[in-house]
Protein backbone atom coordinates (compact mmCIF):
# COMPACT_ATOMS: atom_id res chain seq x y z
CA UNK A 1 0.00 0.00 0.00
CA UNK A 2 0.94 3.45 -0.93
CA UNK A 3 0.81 5.83 1.66
CA UNK A 4 3.05 8.52 0.29
CA UNK A 5 1.64 10.70 -2.21
CA UNK A 6 4.45 10.83 -4.57
CA UNK A 7 4.25 14.32 -6.07
CA UNK A 8 4.21 16.64 -3.17
CA UNK A 9 7.36 18.80 -2.38
CA UNK A 10 9.62 17.13 -0.14
CA UNK A 11 11.60 19.32 2.20
CA UNK A 12 14.70 19.02 3.96
CA UNK A 13 16.27 20.57 6.59
CA UNK A 14 20.32 21.40 6.57
CA UNK A 15 22.85 24.37 7.76
CA UNK A 16 22.55 26.06 4.24
CA UNK A 17 18.61 26.79 5.17
CA UNK A 18 15.60 24.58 3.99
CA UNK A 19 15.81 22.52 0.78
CA UNK A 20 12.12 22.22 -1.65
CA UNK A 21 12.41 19.52 -3.85
CA UNK A 22 9.84 17.96 -6.24
CA UNK A 23 10.99 15.19 -8.75
CA UNK A 24 8.45 15.07 -10.87
CA UNK A 25 8.37 18.91 -11.22
CA UNK A 26 11.73 19.81 -10.80
CA UNK A 27 11.50 21.91 -8.77
CA UNK A 28 14.73 22.51 -6.58
CA UNK A 29 14.69 25.19 -4.19
CA UNK A 30 16.78 26.32 -1.50
CA UNK A 31 15.39 28.73 1.00
CA UNK A 32 18.80 29.94 2.26
CA UNK A 33 17.57 33.29 4.16
CA UNK A 34 14.93 30.52 6.50
CA UNK A 35 17.80 29.63 9.92
CA UNK A 36 16.64 26.01 10.26
CA UNK A 37 17.38 24.87 14.13
CA UNK A 38 20.37 21.95 14.28
CA UNK A 39 17.57 19.74 15.82
CA UNK A 40 15.71 19.69 12.44
CA UNK A 41 18.92 19.21 10.33
CA UNK A 42 17.89 16.08 7.95
CA UNK A 43 20.36 13.05 9.67
CA UNK A 44 20.41 11.41 5.95
CA UNK A 45 22.70 12.46 2.76
CA UNK A 46 21.09 14.70 0.33
CA UNK A 47 21.88 11.77 -2.36
CA UNK A 48 23.04 8.12 -1.92
CA UNK A 49 24.42 6.31 -4.80
CA UNK A 50 23.48 2.20 -4.44
CA UNK A 51 25.84 -0.07 -6.48
CA UNK A 52 23.10 -2.71 -7.21
CA UNK A 53 25.50 -5.76 -8.62
CA UNK A 54 29.22 -5.88 -9.75
CA UNK A 55 28.14 -7.51 -12.56
CA UNK A 56 29.10 -6.01 -16.02
CA UNK A 57 29.45 -7.09 -19.67
CA UNK A 58 32.03 -4.32 -20.33
CA UNK A 59 35.65 -4.13 -19.40
CA UNK A 60 36.61 -0.50 -19.59
CA UNK A 61 40.14 0.25 -18.45
CA UNK A 62 39.07 3.04 -16.09
CA UNK A 63 36.80 0.68 -14.52
CA UNK A 64 37.30 1.40 -10.59
CA UNK A 65 34.33 -0.76 -9.90
CA UNK A 66 35.16 -5.06 -8.44
CA UNK A 67 34.12 -7.48 -11.24
CA UNK A 68 32.37 -9.94 -8.78
CA UNK A 69 28.81 -11.66 -8.87
CA UNK A 70 28.16 -9.45 -5.84
CA UNK A 71 24.53 -7.96 -6.29
CA UNK A 72 22.49 -6.44 -3.49
CA UNK A 73 19.00 -8.29 -2.23
CA UNK A 74 15.60 -6.62 -3.02
CA UNK A 75 14.47 -6.66 0.37
CA UNK A 76 17.71 -5.44 1.83
CA UNK A 77 17.72 -2.41 -0.88
CA UNK A 78 13.97 -1.28 0.12
CA UNK A 79 14.20 -1.31 3.15
CA UNK A 80 17.55 0.94 3.01
CA UNK A 81 15.28 3.22 0.51
CA UNK A 82 12.23 3.77 2.81
CA UNK A 83 14.58 4.42 6.00
CA UNK A 84 16.69 6.86 3.61
CA UNK A 85 13.24 8.40 2.48
CA UNK A 86 11.84 9.20 5.99
CA UNK A 87 15.22 10.66 7.11
CA UNK A 88 15.11 13.16 4.49
CA UNK A 89 17.19 11.74 1.61
CA UNK A 90 16.44 13.72 -1.76
CA UNK A 91 17.85 10.92 -4.35
CA UNK A 92 18.79 7.63 -5.25
CA UNK A 93 21.39 6.76 -8.24
CA UNK A 94 21.74 2.96 -8.84
CA UNK A 95 24.64 1.61 -10.43
CA UNK A 96 27.15 -1.17 -10.45
CA UNK A 97 28.92 -2.50 -12.59
CA UNK A 98 25.80 -2.43 -14.59
CA UNK A 99 22.87 -2.04 -12.60
CA UNK A 100 20.20 -2.78 -15.73
CA UNK A 101 21.50 -6.45 -15.50
CA UNK A 102 20.25 -6.68 -11.53
CA UNK A 103 17.13 -9.23 -11.98
CA UNK A 104 15.13 -7.14 -9.93
CA UNK A 105 16.50 -3.62 -11.19
CA UNK A 106 13.03 -2.38 -12.81
CA UNK A 107 10.97 -3.70 -9.19
CA UNK A 108 13.36 -1.31 -7.18
CA UNK A 109 12.68 1.07 -9.31
CA UNK A 110 9.73 0.80 -9.27
CA UNK A 111 9.75 0.99 -5.60
CA UNK A 112 11.33 3.67 -5.11
CA UNK A 113 9.24 5.78 -7.46
CA UNK A 114 5.52 4.16 -5.74
CA UNK A 115 6.62 3.86 -2.06
CA UNK A 116 9.03 6.95 -1.77
CA UNK A 117 9.32 10.35 -2.69
CA UNK A 118 13.38 9.77 -3.82
CA UNK A 119 14.31 11.04 -7.29
CA UNK A 120 15.45 7.51 -9.19
CA UNK A 121 18.15 7.82 -11.09
CA UNK A 122 20.70 5.44 -12.61
CA UNK A 123 23.99 4.99 -14.41
CA UNK A 124 24.34 2.65 -17.21
CA UNK A 125 26.94 2.15 -20.69
CA UNK A 126 23.29 1.91 -22.57
CA UNK A 127 23.47 -1.13 -24.22
CA UNK A 128 21.03 -2.95 -22.21
CA UNK A 129 18.33 -0.23 -22.72
CA UNK A 130 15.85 -1.17 -25.38
CA UNK A 131 12.26 -0.49 -26.08
CA UNK A 132 11.03 -3.45 -23.78
CA UNK A 133 13.30 -2.17 -20.88
CA UNK A 134 12.02 1.53 -21.43
CA UNK A 135 8.66 0.62 -21.75
CA UNK A 136 8.96 -1.10 -18.22
CA UNK A 137 10.66 1.87 -17.14
CA UNK A 138 8.81 4.53 -18.03
CA UNK A 139 6.98 6.55 -15.31
CA UNK A 140 9.36 5.21 -12.40
CA UNK A 141 12.95 6.80 -13.48
CA UNK A 142 13.49 10.63 -13.22
CA UNK A 143 16.80 10.82 -14.72
CA UNK A 144 19.38 8.48 -16.33
CA UNK A 145 22.92 9.14 -16.69
CA UNK A 146 24.43 7.43 -19.86
CA UNK A 147 27.96 6.83 -20.44
CA UNK A 148 29.87 7.57 -23.57
CA UNK A 149 33.44 8.11 -23.26
CA UNK A 150 34.83 9.64 -26.77
CA UNK A 151 32.87 9.33 -30.15
CA UNK A 152 33.34 6.95 -32.88
CA UNK A 153 36.39 5.04 -32.75
CA UNK A 154 37.78 6.29 -29.22
CA UNK A 155 34.25 5.45 -27.43
CA UNK A 156 34.36 1.50 -29.31
CA UNK A 157 38.18 1.48 -28.50
CA UNK A 158 37.50 2.23 -24.87
CA UNK A 159 33.79 0.38 -24.51
CA UNK A 160 34.56 -2.52 -27.24
CA UNK A 161 31.08 -1.65 -28.46
CA UNK A 162 29.04 -0.07 -31.49
CA UNK A 163 29.10 3.62 -31.17
CA UNK A 164 26.44 3.17 -33.75
CA UNK A 165 24.22 1.21 -31.54
CA UNK A 166 24.75 3.26 -28.68
CA UNK A 167 23.22 6.36 -30.56
CA UNK A 168 20.25 3.97 -30.88
CA UNK A 169 20.35 2.99 -27.82
CA UNK A 170 19.71 7.06 -26.76
CA UNK A 171 16.17 6.82 -28.22
CA UNK A 172 15.13 4.38 -25.86
CA UNK A 173 16.62 5.96 -22.71
CA UNK A 174 15.33 9.56 -24.09
CA UNK A 175 11.42 7.90 -23.84
CA UNK A 176 12.46 7.19 -20.52
CA UNK A 177 13.24 10.40 -18.78
CA UNK A 178 15.38 13.41 -19.18
CA UNK A 179 19.26 12.44 -19.99
CA UNK A 180 22.57 13.43 -19.40
CA UNK A 181 25.68 12.32 -20.68
CA UNK A 182 28.73 10.86 -18.59
CA UNK A 183 32.43 11.17 -20.20
CA UNK A 184 35.77 10.53 -18.36
CA UNK A 185 38.22 13.01 -19.32
CA UNK A 186 41.62 11.72 -20.29
CA UNK A 187 44.23 12.28 -23.60
CA UNK A 188 41.85 10.51 -25.45
CA UNK A 189 38.99 11.88 -24.60
CA UNK A 190 39.54 15.79 -24.25
CA UNK A 191 39.84 16.09 -27.96
CA UNK A 192 36.84 14.98 -28.74
CA UNK A 193 34.80 17.08 -26.19
CA UNK A 194 33.16 19.07 -28.36
CA UNK A 195 31.95 16.22 -30.77
CA UNK A 196 30.70 14.56 -27.82
CA UNK A 197 29.07 17.59 -26.45
CA UNK A 198 27.35 17.89 -30.05
CA UNK A 199 25.87 14.43 -30.17
CA UNK A 200 25.01 14.21 -26.75
CA UNK A 201 22.61 17.41 -27.50
CA UNK A 202 21.63 16.29 -30.80
CA UNK A 203 20.13 12.71 -29.26
CA UNK A 204 18.14 14.97 -26.76
CA UNK A 205 20.46 14.78 -23.34
CA UNK A 206 20.59 18.07 -21.07
CA UNK A 207 23.49 17.71 -19.27
CA UNK A 208 27.40 16.59 -19.64
CA UNK A 209 28.98 15.39 -16.85
CA UNK A 210 32.42 15.27 -16.75
CA UNK A 211 34.73 12.88 -15.01
CA UNK A 212 38.32 13.58 -14.86
CA UNK A 213 40.38 9.51 -15.12
CA UNK A 214 41.08 8.79 -11.83
CA UNK A 215 43.64 6.25 -11.26
CA UNK A 216 43.04 2.55 -11.29
CA UNK A 217 45.44 -0.64 -11.17
CA UNK A 218 47.78 0.43 -13.66
CA UNK A 219 45.77 3.62 -15.18
CA UNK A 220 47.30 6.92 -13.82
CA UNK A 221 45.01 9.74 -12.73
CA UNK A 222 44.59 12.90 -15.59
CA UNK A 223 47.70 14.47 -15.87
CA UNK A 224 48.09 18.28 -15.06
CA UNK A 225 47.96 19.13 -18.56
CA UNK A 226 44.52 17.44 -19.38
CA UNK A 227 43.41 19.09 -16.35
CA UNK A 228 44.49 22.65 -17.51
CA UNK A 229 43.34 22.02 -21.37
CA UNK A 230 39.62 20.77 -19.38
CA UNK A 231 39.03 23.76 -17.85
CA UNK A 232 39.87 25.76 -21.16
CA UNK A 233 37.68 23.97 -22.69
CA UNK A 234 34.69 24.56 -19.78
CA UNK A 235 35.57 28.49 -20.09
CA UNK A 236 34.87 28.53 -23.62
CA UNK A 237 31.71 25.90 -24.27
CA UNK A 238 28.49 27.67 -25.45
CA UNK A 239 26.39 24.40 -26.03
CA UNK A 240 23.18 24.16 -24.72
CA UNK A 241 24.09 21.60 -22.30
CA UNK A 242 24.53 22.23 -18.75
CA UNK A 243 28.14 21.26 -17.51
CA UNK A 244 28.76 19.11 -14.42
CA UNK A 245 31.94 17.37 -12.71
CA UNK A 246 32.41 15.55 -9.80
CA UNK A 247 33.17 16.93 -6.60
CA UNK A 248 36.47 15.63 -6.05
CA UNK A 249 37.75 17.00 -9.35
CA UNK A 250 35.91 20.16 -8.90
CA UNK A 251 38.88 22.50 -7.37
CA UNK A 252 39.77 25.23 -10.30
CA UNK A 253 36.59 24.54 -12.24
CA UNK A 254 33.85 27.59 -12.45
CA UNK A 255 31.31 25.79 -10.14
CA UNK A 256 28.41 27.48 -7.81
CA UNK A 257 27.24 25.05 -5.27
CA UNK A 258 24.42 26.58 -2.81
CA UNK A 259 24.53 23.85 -0.92
CA UNK A 260 28.68 23.98 -0.42
CA UNK A 261 27.58 24.26 3.78
CA UNK A 262 26.58 20.54 3.83
CA UNK A 263 29.00 18.07 2.89
CA UNK A 264 30.33 15.36 3.93
CA UNK A 265 28.25 12.38 4.69
CA UNK A 266 25.56 15.39 4.65
CA UNK A 267 25.87 15.42 1.45
CA UNK A 268 26.58 12.34 0.36
CA UNK A 269 27.31 8.59 0.53
CA UNK A 270 27.70 5.05 -1.69
CA UNK A 271 26.63 1.39 -0.27
CA UNK A 272 28.31 -0.82 -2.48
CA UNK A 273 27.42 -3.87 -4.32
CA UNK A 274 28.55 -5.89 -0.91
CA UNK A 275 26.07 -3.77 1.44
CA UNK A 276 29.09 -1.72 2.67
CA UNK A 277 28.48 2.03 3.35
CA UNK A 278 30.92 4.25 2.21
CA UNK A 279 31.92 8.50 2.10
CA UNK A 280 32.72 7.42 -1.92
CA UNK A 281 32.20 4.70 -4.45
CA UNK A 282 36.22 5.63 -4.22
CA UNK A 283 37.26 5.22 -0.65
CA UNK A 284 38.59 2.13 0.89
CA UNK A 285 36.66 2.83 4.55
CA UNK A 286 33.76 1.66 5.15
CA UNK A 287 31.14 0.04 7.55
CA UNK A 288 28.89 -3.39 6.83
CA UNK A 289 25.23 -2.75 6.61
CA UNK A 290 24.39 -6.21 7.05
CA UNK A 291 20.52 -6.00 8.44
CA UNK A 292 21.14 -2.62 10.13
CA UNK A 293 19.91 0.48 10.19
CA UNK A 294 21.82 3.01 7.73
CA UNK A 295 21.44 5.98 9.88
CA UNK A 296 23.13 3.85 12.45
CA UNK A 297 25.88 3.14 10.00
CA UNK A 298 26.61 6.60 9.11
CA UNK A 299 26.85 7.65 12.97
CA UNK A 300 29.18 5.02 13.10
CA UNK A 301 31.13 6.29 9.79
CA UNK A 302 31.16 10.22 10.92
CA UNK A 303 32.84 8.87 14.00
CA UNK A 304 35.99 6.41 12.22
CA UNK A 305 34.31 3.06 13.80
CA UNK A 306 35.13 1.92 9.66
CA UNK A 307 36.43 -0.95 8.19
CA UNK A 308 39.74 -0.30 5.86
CA UNK A 309 39.70 -2.48 3.02
CA UNK A 310 42.60 -1.07 1.38
S1 LIG B 1 30.50 -0.10 -18.23
FE1 LIG B 1 30.90 0.89 -16.24
S2 LIG B 1 30.87 -0.80 -14.74
FE2 LIG B 1 31.11 -1.72 -16.78
S3 LIG B 1 33.32 -1.97 -17.06
FE3 LIG B 1 32.75 0.01 -18.00
S4 LIG B 1 33.06 1.54 -16.35
FE4 LIG B 1 33.00 -0.50 -15.38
Amino acid sequence: MNNHRPDRCKLRGSPAGLHLFNRTTGMNVLLDEIAVPAALHSRAPRQVSIALTNRCDLACAHCYAHKSQDELRFDAVTRWLAELDASGTLGVGFGGGEPTLHPEFVKLCQYAAQETRLSVSFTTHGHHVDRELSERLRGSVNFIRVSMDGVGATYEFIRRRSFAELLVRLRDVRSISRFGVNVVVNEHTLPELDEVARVSADAGACELLLLPQMPVRSLLAASADTLQRLRRWVDGYKGPLKLCINESSAEGFPTCDPLVQENGLRAYAHIDAMGVLRPSSYSGIGVQLSDGSVLHALDQLAHGLVENDT
